[in-house]
């Protein structure tokens, strides 16, 4: 815990990531948008990768390190961007098309949100219409927003 402490608190210090770590993170950069775990669980097959617990192990520790995040009210993960690494947002998720988006949040919303705390995280996923483009879509964009 210690190690990961320390990780976390320079993000400039290289995180040692197991082999399955690196293929489970590979795969999910790969695809365009969030993966439940099972749908990671068949496209690793090929790789050798067979337990369920083995993805959800990985998933645990990369999500630990923050490089993974999981949309709980679909119950699927994404890899995490450069430009959001370390951000607060919230995740979108629209009602009319299931499209996914990421918004990140200002300094100000943060602190409006906290009302004064000092928030290190925050785990926020708003049911929506069709988002418009100030969101990051981690799926397909909403066929209605408008671009
Ligand atoms: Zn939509």
């Amino acid at each position: 815990m210690a190690q990961v402490a320390a990780v976390l608190g320079d993000r400039k210090k290289s995180i040692r990531l197991t082999q399955n770590d690196s293929m489970v993170l590979a795969r999910l950069r790969e695809k365009s948008g969030p993966m439940k775990a099972y749908d990671l669980l068949e496209t690793l097959r090929a790789d050798g990768i067979n337990a369920p617990m083995t993805v959800y192990r990985a998933l645990a520790r990369l999500a630990g390190h923050g490089l993974v995040k999981k949309i709980e009210s679909i119950n699927a993960f994404y890899a995490v961007s450069e430009e959001e690494k370390g951000r607060m947002g919230a995740f979108l998720v629209c009602e009319e098309c299931n499209a996914i988006g990421f918004q990140l949040f200002s300094e100000e919303q943060v602190a409006a949100l906290g009302s004064g705390l000092a928030v290190r995280n925050a785990s926020i996923e708003m049911t929506t219409g069709c988002f418009s483009s100030v969101a990051a879509p981690l799926s397909r964009r909403c066929p209605k927003a408008a671009s």
